[in-house]
């Protein structure tokens, strides 16, 4: 067996471009849970925002690490703490890369984009960052992960949280957010793009208008690296985070992305082992970014994992995945329209392909319900955005949300689903 390290280092980092569309058969055969069948029907996965499954070279890049290279990293003196550090750093190199970080010390990994809000959000905190009065601009769109940190640091320091509103079409009122950043503007934390309406941010824009203020931008791209690429230094941000389950690596790993400068200043969330120079037990000094932010041993599997998923990603052309998505999203769009009773979320012009919409006289978790049996696997609820639902005037919604590997089909059997479900309780 190939050391994990020999088999990563076989995988160019920017793979040649297959460019035109996808072979989406020949796709689907890579992920072995799509040949799976539940409630006796082959499986319809359409909950590709919440998780996405997982190709054959993530799961052998996983196999391959523990079953070759497992060792702890940055502190082996002998050959299989080298080949992990070795693994663990260049999966860094692959995520820099994928958002064409300036350098792979911008890149921290961490949890999820979970926990990279929060580490941020904690060590601006921590740095003085806000005071009494000071303003933290959200939107009207933003997952729990981007509001509920931010609600700590209002709690912990007197700053204030301002939400940008949303225009009926479901998308951000530019001008209100334009009106509301100023002086008082430290930070700004957004989606860039929506778990519920799919709606794509002009995070550029809101980058400069931030800038102006000197307010720093947190970008949470939970939704969007998946979907298209992204280059956090035409961005403009100062942090970017995104989860690697929703990019086809595993979970338990996810980036941080934060600018040299920004992240030299920020302090850790987690202290103890791996994130120390010097301890004794009067003091004790920190190691660089990205290593200060790695407290405690890493997920180096799910790292490596990660740059395997990424690989693949590169390789198949994230425009030609967008492409294919925007096609599925066009189709699932006109066909859900079609059906009497059903009420779609959000028109954006540019969005993720997510679909969030409703069933007149059917509670939304009925809905889901009855999808499942028919081996249709979509989201039904709040989807983690409580004050978007509230929005929207809905408690819950229904959320079909494609991958690559997703098919007209698949859509044909989500729509025939709904379609009787309108029958049944009509
Ligand atoms: C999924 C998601 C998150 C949280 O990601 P975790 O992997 O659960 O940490 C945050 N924001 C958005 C927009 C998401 O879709």
């Amino acid at each position: 067996m190939r050391s994990v390290l020999q088999e990563q280092a076989r995988s160019p980092v920017v793979p040649p471009k297959a460019w035109n569309a996808l072979d989406v058969q020949e796709l689907r055969a890579e992920f072995p849970l799509l040949m799976r069948w539940v409630r006796g029907r082959p499986l319809a996965y359409l909950d590709n925002a919440a998780t996405t499954q997982k190709p054959a070279v993530v799961l052998d890049a996983l196999e391959r690490y523990y079953g070759t290279s497992n060792a702890n990293v940055h502190r082996g003196v002998h050959l299989l703490g080298e080949e992990a550090t070795a693994a663990f750093e260049l999966a860094r190199h692959k995520v820099q890369r994928f958002l064409q970080a300036r350098e792979p010390g911008e890149i921290v990994f961490v949890k999820g984009a979970t926990e990279a809000i929060n580490l941020v959000a904690q060590g601006l905190t921590r740095q003085g960052w806000f005071r009494q009065g000071d303003e933290i601009v959200l939107s009207a769109m933003e997952h729990h992960a981007n509001i509920v940190p931010w609600q700590r640091v209002r709690d912990d320091t007197g700053a204030r949280l301002r939400v940008v509103p949303l225009l009926d079409d479901g998308t951000l009122d530019l001008d209100a957010y334009e009106r509301m950043v100023g002086p008082r503007t430290r930070l700004v934390a957004v989606t860039h793009a929506s778990n519920v309406l799919g709606t794509i941010n002009p995070i550029r824009r809101m980058v400069e208008v931030a800038r102006e203020a000197g307010a720093r931008v947190m970008v949470d791209g939970a939704q969007a690296a998946q979907h298209e690429p992204v280059d956090v230094q035409e961005l403009g941000c100062d942090y970017y985070a995104f989860s690697g389950h929703k990019v086809y690596g595993p979970m338990g790993i996810g980036v941080l992305y934060g600018r040299a400068d920004r992240l030299d200043e920020l302090p850790p969330l987690l202290l103890g082992g791996e994130m120390i120079r010097t301890v004794t037990f009067e003091s004790t000094t920190f190691a660089d970014a990205p290593y200060r932010f790695e407290g405690g041993t890493p997920n180096v599997g799910g790292a490596v994992a990660l740059g395997a998923a990424i690989d693949y990603v590169l390789g198949l052309g994230l425009e030609a995945i967008g492409a294919w998505e925007q096609s599925l999203l066009a189709y699932g769009l006109t066909q859900l329209t079609r059906i009497p009773g059903v009420r779609v979320f959000g028109q954006a012009p540019r969005r993720a392909p997510v679909i969030s919409f409703v069933l007149e006289g059917v509670h939304a978790h009925d809905l889901g319900t009855i999808l499942d049996a028919a081996g249709v696997a979509v989201r039904a609820g709040h989807h983690c955005c409580q004050p978007l639902m509230a929005r929207l005037g809905v408690p819950a919604t229904v959320r079909a949300s494609f991958a690559m590997y997703n098919t007209t089909e698949e859509i044909d059997r989500l729509a025939a689903a709904v379609d009787s479900a309108r029958q049944v309780f009509a």
